[in-house]
């Protein structure tokens, strides 16, 4: 069971100093309004109480724009508005995505009272050049201040990193993910590039000088970027945007490695590179026989991503792994996402 619940509150662009060239809010969060009204946040904080069930923790995240770079007055009449929920512990904390160079001393001290927990940080590379061609506006060594910054205010940190930005390289994608997993951020999310109606991304795929990443190239480095995040102990929270009628919408989402269920995918793709390390191990000890059926075993949670979509992962071990019949076993007993390999039927 899943204990929080995360109310999302879009301020689409509000507080950005300008548009990043891939960036184009209203379809990302189908809301085309900036900032929500007072009336408006009540209304969205009753239907997501609604849906709160048995989880033990509510938050409410401000997403979609700057929050820090909102004027002053701006960011205190929005946190001011959820202090009445925060103090009848109907809220328990406050999330906010922001830009790495709105973090300062001074705006920090500014929430501070108001029960913010999490502040998300939208880092997308560690590359200056990729951050300047992307128009973002910002370096790395903002990034680095800013999360140094928060750490001392003892907040938590979340990381929103991007990949397929124009002018980047998987090389240099994969250098980025491991300099952004040093700094120890608590979260992270990964977005594939989109290419939006209405941006300059748009434009620079239209007159043929930008070339999105393909679905499974992207959802390769995804996964190697998982990889890094683990072994820095960063939880990764979100792959892929979230799926939506703008979304599939062609007139609005022009190009890029769009799929519903991105994350899926990845951690399918995990659950493969787990298999076939292990089937090696097997094969090669003196339990595996190439040639004998195979029975791969996994908790009842996991044979989606075991099985990948439609199948596609017992479709590539049997092109990987040709003359193994594999099946599947369910099993309660294994660890989350651990996958078990034994003989199908004892070797006589
Ligand atoms: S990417 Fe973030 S900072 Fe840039 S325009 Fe969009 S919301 Fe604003």
């Amino acid at each position: 069971m899943d204990s929080l619940l995360v109310i999302p509150v879009f301020i689409p662009h509000s507080g950005c100093p300008h548009q990043c060239a891939f960036c184009n809010q209203a379809i990302i969060t189908s809301q085309k309004r900036c900032l929500p009204s007072s009336q408006e946040i009540d209304k969205i904080i009753g239907q997501y109480l609604g849906y709160r069930g048995h989880r033990s923790r509510v938050e409410l995240a401000f997403f979609g724009g700057t929050f820090l770079g909102l004027p002053d007055l701006e960011i205190v009449r929005l946190l001011e508005k959820i202090a009445p929920y925060i103090e009848n512990h109907s809220i328990h904390g406050i999330r906010c995505s922001t830009r790495p160079d709105t973090i300062t001393k001074q705006k920090l001290d500014l929430i501070a009272p108001y029960g913010v927990t999490l502040v998300e940080l939208g880092v997308q590379s560690m590359s200056d050049a990729v951050l300047r061609k992307a128009n973002r506006g910002h370096t790395c060594f903002d990034t680095c201040q800013a999360i140094g910054l928060l750490k001392e205010y003892k907040l938590k940190v979340g990381v929103q990193v991007m990949v397929g930005l124009p002018g980047d390289t998987e090389e240099q994608l994969l250098e980025s993910t491991r300099q952004v997993a040093d700094l120890a951020p608590d979260v992270a999310r990964i977005y594939p590039l989109m290419v939006l109606e209405g941006s300059l991304l748009a434009r620079w795929y239209q007159d043929g000088s930008y070339t999105p990443l393909g679905l499974d190239q992207s959802v390769g480095l995804v996964k190697e970027m998982v990889k890094i995040f683990e072994h820095a102990h960063v939880k990764v929270i979100r792959m892929g945007l979230q799926a939506s009628e703008m979304m599939e919408d062609k007139t609005q989402v022009l190009a890029g490695p769009w799929h519903p269920a991105f994350g899926h995918l990845v951690l399918s793709a995990l659950v493969y590179d787990q298999v076939c390390e292990k089937l090696e191990t097997f094969l090669l000890s003196d339990q595996g026989t190439l040639g004998h059926p195979i029975c791969l075993s996994v908790h009842p949670r996991f044979e989606s991503r075991l099985r990948g979509n439609k199948n596609s992962n017992l479709e590539r071990l049997a092109r990987a792994y040709p003359g193994i019949v594999f099946s599947i076993q369910t099993n309660d007993g294994l660890l989350s996402g651990k996958v078990d390999i034994k003989n199908a039927h004892p070797l006589v």
